[in-house]
């Protein structure tokens, strides 16, 4: 954001970015804040397995992922994790079945601007493993892991490892 220096509004190169949240010029009026944005992780249980994502996009493009993504305006944590999953995975979600297990901090690089989130973390359980449709720009596999086949550093972001080795004191 600090590469941002002409104000919107006025067109002056007086604007500040006060290295948290906040864009504002010093010339007029003109604030925006860059909020927090709200995403959600699922951990899709199968018996004693656990779905990871292959990133096929950066950032970590490679690195597994838990399915999940950033909140639309005017939706609920469980009415994305619905859209995600049918999205990525082509999984109809029964948002009754969701248990939400938590919450935790991250940060998403994106094309030069660094975005702070907060991951919504889900555990959501399915008796049939039916045969996944994925939506290939952003995933290019999808890998069935137990517990103890989950290695941390394997994961693309912070905030998942944090979460699973709370979940399972790994
Ligand atoms: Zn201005």
């Amino acid at each position: 954001m600090e590469q941002l220096k002409f104000c919107p509004k006025c067109g002056k190169e007086t604007l500040i970015w006060n290295n948290i949240s906040k864009l504002s010029c010093s010339n007029c009026d003109f604030v925006m804040y860059q909020n927090v944005a709200a995403a959600v992780a699922v951990l899709i249980k199968h018996k004693e397995s656990y779905l990871f994502t292959r990133r096929n996009k950066e950032p970590k493009k490679d690195f597994l992922d838990l399915s999940g993504g950033f909140t639309d305006p005017e939706e609920s944590g469980e009415e994305t994790c619905q859209r995600e999953l049918k999205e990525e995975l082509n999984l109809d979600v029964n948002i009754k079945l969701l248990q939400y297990l938590g919450s935790l901090p991250n940060t998403y690089l994106y094309k030069n601007i660094n975005y702070n989130t907060l991951d919504l973390f889900y555990l959501y359980e399915i008796d049939d493993v039916n045969e996944f449709t994925l939506e290939t720009e952003e995933i290019s596999d999808i890998v069935w892991l137990s517990k103890d086949e989950i290695k941390l550093d394997d994961l693309a972001f912070e905030s998942q490892r944090q979460f699973l080795k709370n979940y399972f004191k790994i």
